[in-house]
């Protein structure tokens, strides 16, 4: 039977092979999307796979098993902070680095927080010192558990 390629979230890095009939099975329990088809071939209601990537969640789990830490994304960032802003608490839809860009402030979690839009257009590029905005909380590293929390534990070394 061929083997079907495993990528990581986004396609980018090869991580293993598995039968077609595992990676049907990765794609029925949602935790893998196809990646690349075979054209015209189907596998019962899928198309036949050649490769498939893992989803956010798998990919975000992966990482955390291996390296005990959760990589920063914008989804997992609004996630870590309810969607909530973390100047004014209303509803959260973009991430502010509370030391901007511009300042030398880098995209990391500890740099990074919620934001509704029109607390961030008025920080603009400035700390929230610099800006007079208090912040309600501070930004911090979060477990797997703080971006998960309906998520079955995942298996630390
Ligand atoms: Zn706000």
């Amino acid at each position: 039977m061929s083997e079907v390629v495993i990528y990581n979230l986004g396609g980018s890095q090869e991580i293993g092979r598995v039968s077609l009939r595992h990676a049907i099975r990765m794609l029925h329990r949602r935790v893998a999307e196809v990646l690349e088809a075979v054209e015209g071939e189907t596998f019962g209601p899928y198309q036949r796979p050649r490769s498939v990537a893992l989803v956010r969640y798998v990919h975000t789990r992966w990482v955390y098993e291996r390296q005990g830490r959760v990589p920063y994304s914008r989804a997992a960032l609004l996630r870590r902070d309810r969607y909530r802003c973390a100047y004014c608490g209303g509803t959260a839809t973009t991430m502010d680095h509370v030391v901007p860009r511009c300042q030398g402030g880098t995209t990391t979690w500890l740099n990074a927080v919620a934001a509704c839009e029109p607390c961030n257009a008025a920080k603009g590029g400035r700390t929230p010192e610099q800006a007079g905005l208090r912040m309600l909380r501070r930004p911090f590293e979060p477990a797997f558990r703080d971006i998960y929390p309906s998520a079955p534990a995942p298996r630390r070394r």
